[in-house]
């Protein structure tokens, strides 16, 4: 491969770019994982991610990637044969929904086109016929990431209560924790699963799994077998910032890195941020006579646009000429979306000509790649990031 100048640009929606600071973090000599200085980084950072969930519950870290967290959710609160509301809205919905008939559960799956998210009605309607209660858990995508849908955590909430339904609510936040306003107490959510490839700034390999009351004491009786993602080991170790194996030690520098990054800029402004990127990033979309795929402005994602292609234009061929010629990798449709869509990450560790570049990488591959399209999309966004320059939350 011939040598590409300049800085790649890594715009798909995780792993994100990482910060030179945390790449320096993570970068130190290796610690013992049971000695005084390391015990403490890990109470530290296990206290520390706890406002980034927005919980006064505890939070534990599992060596994995976000599929790990999932896993835990499940296999701790719930027993074989148990059901679980699922949803056919995305491709990562839709995964975790496999991954609960693999575990043995039953699924009871509520469908949308793709475009929107689980509508808080049809989950209270679906949940009030459940008179025996029979759903135990509700397993629910805050933000999909496959087609930029961002579901309404707070109404699902209220639609559960509602219907006065028992079940747990188990919200994947994988591509929203530290990008978008997630609020574990608040909500009601007893079990969250996060991941540190995303908004968190850091390579993959942390999972996150914050647990309500509710749910540890669910963990208490479960019956699917578990064993390296039980709770009840993680849990007593941290309270000595402990782990009852050897945890991913260099990323816990990162972690306690991007948790200072995370403070000094501010968790309400870096929210301000990403939703003026994704504003910018819609616009630029618009003028260009694109389509994206969330179909409903109530749930646009704060953190990834997924954008069709043309009828007939393969959005594949689109990222591969991006790809070659201007060294950009965008998001691929993913599922039943693949080849119609391309998926452009605005998270983590971005700024405003950052997406500038962006936005113009895919603008110059719409026209090599004769797709059809209006000029403009960059100074649509240009014009709207401009506008909204000084935008901070409010102190
Ligand atoms: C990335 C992602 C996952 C998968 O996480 P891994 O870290 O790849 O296991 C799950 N859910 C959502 C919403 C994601 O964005």
């Amino acid at each position: 491969m011939a040598y590409h100048p300049g800085r790649h640009f890594l715009q798909v929606p995780g792993p994100t770019n990482i910060p030179d600071r945390i790449l320096k973090a993570i970068a130190a000599p290796v610690l013992d994982h049971r000695g005084p200085e390391f015990t403490k980084l890990g109470r530290e950072v296990l206290d520390r991610i706890k406002p980034v969930f927005k919980t006064r519950q505890p939070v534990m870290i599992f060596p994995a990637s976000g599929t790990g967290g999932w896993e835990s959710a499940l296999v701790n609160t719930l027993s074989p044969g148990d059901t679980v509301m699922t949803f056919n809205t995305g491709q990562f919905a839709v995964l975790w929904e496999k991954m609960a008939k693999q575990l043995g559960l039953n699924v009871h799956t509520l469908t949308t086109d793709w475009r929107r998210g689980p509508s808080p009605e049809s989950i209270e309607a679906a949940l009030a016929e459940d008179k025996s209660h029979q759903i135990k858990a509700i397993l629910l995508v805050h933000n999909e990431t496959s087609n930029g849908v961002m579901s309404r955590v707070a109404e699902i909430r209220k639609a559960i209560d509602r219907a006065k339904h028992p079940a747990l609510l188990m919200v994947d936040t994988i591509s929203s924790l530290g990008s978008a306003d997630f609020r574990f107490d608040e909500w009601g959510v007893d079990v969250a699963v996060g991941g540190s490839q995303k908004g968190l700034m850091l390579p993959a390999g942390l999972a996150f799994v914050a647990v309500s009351e509710k749910a540890l004491k669910a963990s208490k009786t479960a019956k699917l077998p578990r064993a390296f993602w039980d709770w009840e080991p993680m849990l007593a170790n941290s309270t000595g910032g402990n782990f009852p194996y050897t945890p991913a030690c260099n990323l816990f520098f990162g972690l306690k890195e991007a948790l200072n990054l995370i403070d000094e800029e501010g968790l309400e402004n870096i929210f301000i941020r990403h939703s003026r990127h994704a504003e910018a990033t819609r616009r630029a979309v618009q003028a260009w006579g694109l389509e994206t795929v969330c179909a409903e402005p109530l749930e646009y994602s704060q953190s990834v646009t997924a954008v069709f292609t043309p009828e007939g234009h393969s959005a594949d061929g689109l990222r591969k000429v991006i790809l070659e010629r201007f060294n950009m990798a965008l998001g691929a449709g993913l599922g039943k979306l693949a080849d119609k869509v391309f998926r452009i990450g605005h998270l983590g560790d971005f700024n405003d000509l950052m997406l500038a570049g962006t936005l113009g990488g895919v603008e110059m591959g719409l026209s090599l790649s004769n797709i059809p399209h209006k000029s403009g999309g960059i100074v649509a966004a240009l014009d709207h990031l401009s506008a909204q320059a000084g935008l901070r939350a409010a102190a």
